[in-house]
C-alpha cells in the first residue's frame, strides 16, 4: 500500500488514474481500524481499479467538549490491515493542510443533518459534509462506501452528492457486529469490561422493537417504550436519544406503517454509541 500525505500528490495521482481510465474507490475513515471498516474496502475492492482509503481525523466534527484529542489513533496497525485486504492507497492528510490558517469555507445540509445526532451535536454534519467534500476533490473517486451504522451520515452525503451535483456513485453497506450484536466502533475502545456487556442493550433493544413490529404493533410510544425498558438506564448508561424517522427525511413518524428508521445514540461510560434498524411492518 502507497501512503499519501500531501494533497498536492495525492491530486496528481488521482488525475493520472483518471486519465488512464481506472476507477478510483474511496472509503473515508477516522482510522483506528475494525472488521466494519475492513468489510466496506472490500466490498469497494471488486468495484475499482484503484482503491483508497483515507485516514483523518476531522477536528471540524468534534465539538470543544468531545473527543477530538483522545480520539484513538495507530497508524501503523490501520496501514497493516488495510495493506491485508488489498487497498492500494492510504491517504493521510494533516490537519494543517486540510484546515490551514485563514480556512473559511464549509458545506451546511440544512433539513436531513438537523434532527436525531444534529441536535445533539450542532456543527457535527456541517465538519462531516465540508471533510467528505474535501476528500472527494483530493481522492477525485468514481465511487464512495459508508456504511449504515452512521445511517445519518450516509443519508448527509447522498444529500450533498445530488445537491452539489457531484458525479460520485454513494453506496451504503450494511453494519457490521461483534458476534453477541454490538456494532462495531472505534469508540468502542473507551468502555471497561463491565460497559461493554451493557452496551449490548443497543441491539437488543432494536431487535426488540422488530419483533413488536412484526407482531402488529405499530404505535411509536409503546416501541419506544420497550427500547427504553430494554436499554435499562443507570450510572453507567444514558439514553440521547430513541427515536422513530422516516429512512429517507429523518422526519419523525408516530405510528410504523411502512419501513421506518429506528435511531438510538446512547451514552455508555464516556462513549457515546450510535446504533439504528429499519422497522418492517409485515405486509
Ligand atoms: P469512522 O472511522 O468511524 O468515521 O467510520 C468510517 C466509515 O466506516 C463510515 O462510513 C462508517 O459508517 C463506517 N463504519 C464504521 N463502523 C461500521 C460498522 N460497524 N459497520 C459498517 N460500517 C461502519
Amino acid at each position: 500500500m502507497r501512503i499519501i500525505e500531501s494533497i498536492a500528490e495525492m491530486q496528481q495521482a488521482a488525475e493520472g488514474w483518471r486519465c488512464d481510465g481506472k476507477r478510483i474507490g474511496l472509503v473515508p475513515t477516522m482510522g483506528y481500524l475494525h472488521e466494519g471498516h475492513l468489510e466496506l474496502m472490500r466490498s469497494l475492492r471488486p468495484q475499482c481499479d484503484v482503491l483508497v482509503i483515507s485516514i483523518f481525523v476531522n477536528p471540524a466534527q468534534f465539538a470543544p467538549n468531545e473527543d477530538f484529542e483522545r480520539y484513538p489513533r495507530d497508524l501503523e496497525r490501520d496501514i497493516r490491515l488495510a495493506s491485508a485486504v488489498g487497498v492500494d492507497i492510504g491517504f493521510m492528510p494533516q490537519v494543517a493542510e486540510i484546515y490551514p490558517e485563514g480556512y473559511q469555507t464549509y458545506v451546511t445540509v440544512t433539513e436531513v443533518a438537523a434532527p436525531l445526532c444534529g441536535r445533539s451535536r450542532p456543527i457535527f454534519f456541517r465538519g462531516v459534509a465540508t471533510v467528505v467534500a474535501k476528500l472527494f476533490h483530493m481522492v477525485k473517486p468514481h465511487v464512495a462506501v459508508f456504511g449504515e451504522k452512521d445511517f445519518q451520515q450516509l443519508v448527509t452525503v447522498r444529500r450533498m452528492v445530488q445537491d452539489l451535483n457531484m458525479e460520485i456513485k454513494i453506496i451504503g453497506h450494511p453494519t457490521v457486529r461483534e458476534a453477541d450484536g454490538l456494532a462495531m466502533s472505534s469508540r468502542n475502545a473507551y468502555l471497561t469490561p463491565e460497559q461493554r456487556q451493557k452496551a449490548v442493550r443497543l441491539n437488543q433493544s432494536l431487535r426488540r422493537a422488530q419483533a413488536l413490529v412484526q407482531g402488529g404493533e405499530q404505535a411509536g410510544e409503546v416501541i419506544l417504550n420497550k427500547v427504553r425498558e430494554v436499554l435499562d438506564e443507570d450510572n453507567d448508561v444514558r439514553i440521547d436519544y430513541a427515536e422513530l424517522c422516516d429512512p429517507a427525511t429523518l422526519q419523525p413518524v408516530t405510528r410504523v406503517e411502512g419501513p421506518t428508521l429506528l435511531a438510538l445514540a446512547v451514552h455508555v461510560g464516556v462513549a457515546r454509541l450510535i446504533d439504528n434498524a429499519i422497522l418492517k411492518p409485515t405486509a
